[in-house]
């Protein structure tokens, strides 16, 4: 399903993350995964990109095995760190092949293992270049669905470490709306203040399309550590650590505290009609079903059914 019939249908999308796994026992995780998940009947689950070589091959691999097997839309995410033209040219052609509607266009981090790779080979700096690149190839007529790939991009509300210039960063963000973005998923946030600021920053730069907010609930001390150090400059509100510090003395209380946490972060999103939320699943099901089962228990359509109303903003 392309993404704007999806907007069209749904008052809020929700939607869950994962990583193509490695191993065949990960991967038989993560089938039970998507198993449990299914029955949430989510908008869209989307798959990760390495910039590593053989796990770009996973994430296709993944995609096309959850269309082809499951009533899910999946969406990959595609990068632009460390390819050339006829790379992305060619993956975007086997999407288009396989039925896939939409795409996550990111610049990509630097792979681990290539910390000094030389990015003046790469045929596009960041993910402005992407999403034009993605564009063109739609109006070549290249998709077989008359809109072609819908198209995804990131943000922060907290900031990317890479542009302290908050202002510039706003800039950069409308640079891929204008060039044909049709929605925004943010970067995983604890404090919802931060989203909402976000949102009316967006507004004043005339950014209109739709956003999903991203959340993660913590399941582990150890986790929220291992998020702290890759979501690049994340804040972790003084409540939300106390809470954490107050059940650490055992692992399922710790599990319940960001179960709770992310329930509130997400019940008061909803409320105020946000028009999405992207779990961060980690390949597993149980926290973000429990922020689910909950949302149903407190709300009475947490993500309701959107009537059509012709030429009503997105
Ligand atoms: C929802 C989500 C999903 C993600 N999935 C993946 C994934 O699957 N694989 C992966 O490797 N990473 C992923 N990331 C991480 C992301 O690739 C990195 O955070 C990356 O550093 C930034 O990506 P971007 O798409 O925002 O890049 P860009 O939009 O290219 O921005 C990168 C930096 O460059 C700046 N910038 C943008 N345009 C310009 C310009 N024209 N001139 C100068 N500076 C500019 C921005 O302000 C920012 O600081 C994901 C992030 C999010 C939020």
């Amino acid at each position: 399903m392309h993404i704007l019939d999806i907007f069209r249908t749904s008052a809020s999308t929700c939607s869950f993350e994962f990583f193509p796994p490695k191993t065949e026992k990960a991967a038989n995780n993560l089938y039970q995964t998507l198993t449990h998940l299914e029955r949430v009947q989510p908008s869209f689950v989307s798959v990760t990109y390495g910039a590593g070589g053989s796990s770009r091959q996973l994430t296709h691999d993944l995609v096309t095995r959850i269309q082809q097997s499951t009533k899910l839309t999946a969406i990959p995410h595609l990068t632009c760190i460390c390819h050339e033209v006829t790379e992305i040219d060619d993956i975007l052609r086997r999407y288009a092949d396989a039925g896939v509607s939409n795409i996550l266009a990111l610049g990509g981090d630097l792979p681990q293992d290539r910390p000094a790779y030389d990015r003046s080979r790469d045929a596009f700096r960041h993910a402005v270049d992407l999403v034009r690149f993605i564009k063109a190839f739609n109006a070549r007529g290249q998709h077989p669905h008359a809109l072609g790939f819908g198209v995804g991009v990131a943000a922060y509300p907290e900031g990317h470490p890479a542009t302290p210039n908050r202002l510039v960063e706003m800039d950069f963000l409308k640079a891929k709306v204008d060039a044909g973005a049709d929605y925004i998923c943010t970067q995983l946030f604890f404090d919802n203040r931060d989203f909402f600021d976000f949102q009316e920053r967006c507004e004043l730069a005339r950014i209109h399309v739709p956003i999903i907010a991203g959340i993660m609930p913590i399941t582990s001390v150890a986790g929220m550590q291992r998020m702290a150090q890759l979501s690049g400059g994340t804040r972790f509100p003084a409540a939300l650590l106390r809470a954490v510090q107050r059940a650490s003395h055992d692992a399922a209380s710790v599990e319940l505290t960001g179960i709770d946490w992310a329930t509130e972060q997400c019940r008061e999103l909803l409320e105020t009609n946000v028009r999405g939320i992207h779990f961060y699943t980690l390949n597993q099901s149980k926290a973000t079903l429990a922020v689910y089962d909950n949302l149903c228990g407190l709300l009475p359509h947490p993500f309701g059914v959107r009537e059509p109303k012709p030429g009503s903003p997105q």
